[in-house]
């Protein structure tokens, strides 16, 4: 042992596989990093039980694609498996840099990071759109809805969710690609243009690109702009009611405040130190997760004995199959926040607190030994600590 180990040992001891008398030391090859990070996975608490697929994938670990104006990193059911449902792109835009005109066949849903961009989206009725998003800001573009991103004075960094595991940000449709893979005859005749005007294009797609940061955004129009897009393609989690709770705060954007978010249904959840976002679970869609901000812990049950805990940082994308219970607790000394995203046009959940306030009391003992205090005192009916979807609420 180096003396260097010795030291690390004596103030702050490499994790080891013990709980009590059971495990053992590590003798072989160690990464005390990533187990400090993870330490429900090196001992974890004695209710987990059998085979689990993972639920955790860090950006940290994802290929980062370089751009000139910016970069982008993706969350896909080829870094993490079980997310069929939902893929992310963590991305960034330098001060003018822009993500192209393109399009894909997924729905785009996003939130705003840091920073901001002014985005423009085209509808079939020929309607232009085009907002400045700020931090906390979000937009949708529904499935194949041309669109594009630029980095206003501070740049700016975000998260895309699309509607279907298998996206890929490094096969959406782009103007210059299309331009690169037709005919130049073909483009003359299309536009009433001489050939070569097309003979200085570019001979593949541009992605994201340096250009130069936009003046105000009315000075920023089309040169014969038809009516704008209704209802719009960007919204604010801060357009949605905030549903206070004893260990934390929780906005929901879905359709029926976000009329565009047809298929994504959204949640920002902040749990204080020492909150939990209870016990609960979806019955409509599974859940995708995206850490912003502190640590957490998640168990998830997934019936037949199985359960596991995962452990979150900011930057981590966790997900959470359809229908399998689970908990949050916030394991640090700051808040805890996180984006819940849902494949599915209206966010919805069932509380295990809810419901047992809601079983008939005989019942219920039947099944848990547990006493009249417990069932008057302890279940919450309507004071609601989680985020039952009330459209009367708005
Ligand atoms: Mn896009
Ligand atoms: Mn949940």
């Amino acid at each position: 042992m180096t003396n260097e180990n010795k030291d690390q040992q004596t103030t702050d001891p490499l994790p080891q596989p013990k709980v009590g008398r059971r495990g053992g030391q590590i003798f072989g090859a160690h990464n005390p990093e990533v187990e400090r990070q993870n330490p429900d996975m090196l001992t974890p608490p004695d209710t987990d039980y059998g085979t689990m697929p993972s639920l955790k994938w860090p950006y940290a670990l994802s290929h980062t694609r370089v751009e000139d104006g910016g970069w982008s990193r993706e969350v896909t059911i080829r870094e993490l498996p079980e997310s069929t449902t939902l893929a992310g792109v963590n991305m960034h835009l330098e001060p003018g840099g822009v993500r192209e005109l393109h399009w894909h066949k997924e729905a785009e849903w996003a939130f705003m990071i840091k920073g901001s961009a002014r985005i423009t989206g085209f509808d079939e009725n020929g309607h232009m759109f085009i907002d400045d998003v700020e931090e906390g800001g979000v937009w949708n573009f529904p499935s194949g809805i041309p669109h594009s991103l630029k980095g206003l004075e501070n740049g700016a960094e975000f998260i895309l969710v699309f509607d279907d595991g298998a996206f890929s940000e490094n096969s959406t449709f782009s103007i210059t690609d299309w331009f690169a893979h037709t005919p130049n005859d073909v483009l003359a005749k299309n536009f009433s243009v001489p050939e070569d005007t097309f003979t200085t294009f570019a001979n593949g797609e541009k992605y994201i690109y340096q250009g130069k940061v936009p003046g105000p955004i009315n000075q920023d129009l089309p040169k014969h702009q038809n009516n704008t897009v209704k209802p719009s393609f960007s919204s604010r989690f801060d357009y949605g009611k905030k549903v206070n709770m004893k260990g934390g705060t929780a906005r929901i954007l879905d359709s029926h405040n976000f009329e565009q978010s047809t298929t994504i249904a959204a949640a920002l959840v902040e749990v204080e130190p020492g909150g939990i976002r209870e016990l609960h679970w979806h019955p409509n869609e599974a859940e995708w997760q995206y850490y912003l901000e502190g640590q957490g812990r998640m168990s998830v049950f997934a019936s037949s004995g199985k359960a596991r805990t995962y452990n979150y940082q900011a930057g981590d994308v966790g997900y959470v199959p359809f229908a399998m219970g689970h908990y949050i607790e916030n394991t640090g000394d700051t808040t805890l926040r996180f984006l819940e995203i849902f494949r599915s046009e209206r966010f919805a959940e069932i509380s295990l607190s809810q419901w047992m306030s809601q079983t008939p009391p005989a019942l219920l003992k039947e099944h848990l030994p547990i006493d009249n205090d417990f069932i008057n005192h302890h279940l919450h009916a309507d004071n609601r600590p989680v985020l039952n979807w009330n459209k009367n609420n708005m």
